[in-house]
Formats: structure tokens, sequence, C-alpha cells
């Protein structure tokens, strides 16, 4: 951390620019403390980190975290100067009392109040919600910046995301979106549009910012799904139905089982319209094709449907436990239900009378790869 008290009375931070003997000479004339638990800190002047403060080993904190990393260091003073050039007045690293937490940043924002919390190192979904919890309960709100170097990218579109990254997806948002800011690049990196294709593939558009040129509204603003995001899904279709060797979930090959069943093909051969990439797709943990495989069974199982009963048949599926939604204490699946459905009818496969949705032609899967690129080319462009 960059703040402490300086002999038990004011606040020394060394974000405000202390030159390497200068804080040696005040190293050896007194004596610093944690602002929180009043123990003796280490200040810390060396050639591998920035300048910090650090516990003494089996201090006992309350807020005390694992020692930090260069690049969380240099990260987190990066982001203090930025916001100032904006003319924030950031707090570095305050203590708030009430719920015993100390966010890397807050800052006041018109009416409102942001803690930004630069997340490098691991952190599990309980103590996620609990920080998260904390800073509601004050009215706060938090911003989690995730460090850069934990941004997986697999091609142009697609990325690896795991649980520690789906919990920092902004959900209010739609689609979700992360934030990621990297020290050595001078960078922001934003992923929007978020659409899982399965688990540990999604697809995303990249958002590259230098800190240089980007201001505090662009990270809160919106911008267009890129259309390298959509060719990309096309392409990553393209060879998913190429390739043979594949590792499935249990969901997966359930559902690889009932479209053979149903129509005898396996799982390269399933049709276009198990692959729709809708921006609500997010809130099911499974890969695209299980949960559009359930949908897809539904219509082709009557003649006509409402739209209601297509999400009643979807909830009925998540509280019989057949379907596992991504965050716990979600509500309904209506949102990616209605998204895929006007798809759908956008693009010509269902036709419409009044609210009753029905198949514009006779719903026969299409054996022939040639095919079945050319139905995914009519889906998969704009
Ligand atoms: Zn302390």
């Amino acid at each position: 951390m960059f703040s402490a008290m300086i002999d038990q009375e004011e606040i020394i931070c060394l974000a405000d620019g202390y030159k390497t003997e200068d804080l040696k000479r005040l190293r050896k004339r007194h004596l610093f403390y944690c602002p929180v638990c009043r123990c003796e800190l280490d200040l810390k002047v060396g050639a591998v980190k920035l300048p910090h403060f650090a516990h003494k080993q089996g201090a006992a904190c309350p807020v005390q975290h694992e020692p930090e990393s260069s690049y969380h260091l240099k990260g987190k003073r990066l982001l203090y100067e930025w916001l100032g050039r904006q003319g924030f007045h950031p707090v570095l690293e305050p203590y708030l009392q009430e719920i015993r937490q100390r966010p890397d940043l807050l800052l006041e924002y018109g009416t409102r109040q942001v803690a930004v919390e630069f997340q490098c190192a691991n952190l599990d979904a309980a103590a996620y919600r609990k920080r998260t919890d904390g800073f509601l309960k004050l009215g706060i709100e938090p911003l989690w910046i995730l460090g850069g170097n934990r941004v997986r990218r697999l091609t142009r579109s697609f990325f690896q995301l795991s649980g520690f990254h789906w919990q920092f997806a902004q959900k209010r948002d739609k689609p979700p979106k992360l934030l990621f800011f990297c020290p050595e690049q001078k960078a922001f990196i934003i992923l929007e549009h978020l659409i899982p294709f399965q688990t540990n593939k999604t697809s995303a558009s990249l958002r590259f910012l230098p800190l240089a040129e980007a201001g505090w509204h662009d990270l809160t603003a919106w911008e267009n799904c890129s259309p390298l995001q959509l060719k990309g899904w096309k392409e990553n279709i393209r060879s998913f139905r190429m390739s043979t060797v594949r590792f499935l979930s249990k969901e997966a090959k359930q559902m690889a089982a009932l479209f053979y069943e149903k129509f005898r093909l396996p799982l390269p051969f399933f049709p276009s319209e198990v692959f729709l990439p809708v921006p609500s797709g997010y809130i099911f943990a499974h890969p695209v094709y299980v949960w559009q495989g359930h949908l897809f069974l539904f219509i082709t199982k009557h003649d006509t449907f409402r739209l209601q009963s297509a999400v009643h048949y979807m909830d009925w599926l998540v509280k019989g436990k057949r379907l596992k939604l991504r965050w716990s204490g979600q509500q309904t699946a209506a949102d990616a239900v209605c998204e895929y459905i006007c798809f759908l009818h956008k693009k010509g496969f269902l036709e419409r009378k009044e609210e009753f949705y029905y198949s514009a032609g006779p719903v026969a899967p299409e054996p022939r790869l040639e095919a079945l690129l050319k139905r995914d080319e009519h889906y998969f462009s704009e």
C-alpha cells in the first residue's frame, strides 16, 4: 500500500511523488503505522517495486491482503494519477471502518461515490460477494478493474474466461463486459458483448484504450458490437464443424445423444439454429448449443407455440436442474429466450401470426456439410 501514518499523526501518501533519497532519509528518522490496525509498517524502497508500505510478518490487520505485486502497485498508482488529471479528487486506500474495507481508490462522481478495486490477485466468489455487498451497504458503487495480465486471448474475437472473470462481469450492463487495466502497456482493455460459445471460450469485442486517451466516461460508455465479432463467430462455427476431437461436458453429451436419436446427426452437424450469438446467452453456464438445443427441440415438437410457453419450458428445465444458470439468484431465462426466438423470426426460420410462432418450413436438419456452411453464412452475416 501507498499510504500510512507517519509518527502516529499525519497520513503520508507515497503516490504523491517522493524521491528515493527522500524516502530513505524519512525511513531513518520516522516510524510508520497502518491507519487501520496501528501496527508498525516497513517502508520498502527497492529497485523492483514502487516504494510501498508493508505489514511486518505475522501482523493481524483486518484489511491485510497478500503482499502486493509490483504490477498491482504500479497500476493503482497510474489509475490514481489518471483520475487526478481528470479533475477528480480520488482518495487512495481509504479505510472504511464500518465495513472494515479498504478499497484501492474512492472517488466522488456527481452525487455518487465509486470504489475502484484494481484486482490482480485471485479472489474467490465469497470474498468478492462480501466486498461488493460491503460497498453497496454504504451506498458506494464498486468498480472492479482486473489486471490486464489476466486477459487470455484465443483468437481475434475469442477469449478464455474462467469463473474468476465471470464474477466481475458487469451484470447491470447487457450484454455484460469486463474491464482490465495493464500498467505495463498503460492501457485499458475492455471486453464487451460477451457471448459464450462453450466453457472457457467466449466471443467478445475488444477495445484497447491507451490511458493517455481515455476518460472516465469511456469506461462506462457503450460501443456497438464490432463486425469482427460476428465474423469470428462464423469462423469459429466452421472450425467446430471441421474438428473431431473435443471434450464434452455431461450436458453436451446428453444434447448430442438427443439430437442423434431424433435426427441422426452428430454434433458437428448440429443445425445453425443452435449456434445463435444472442446477447443474453451468458446467463446459461453451458455451451451455446446445449441451451439452444433444448429450445430447438421444443420448437420441433410444437406446430405452433407462444413465446411465453417457450420461456416457461426453459424455466422449467432450470428449476429441474437440467439447465444451469451462471449465477445463482437469477430469475428467468425470458430475455435469452425472447432474443433467440426473435433472431429466428428475423432470419425467416419462424413465422408469426398474432401471438403464435410456427416454423416457416419443414424442420429437417441438413446432413450435408456444404449446405450447413451456407446456412451458417445466412445466420452469421450482417
Ligand atoms: Zn494494518
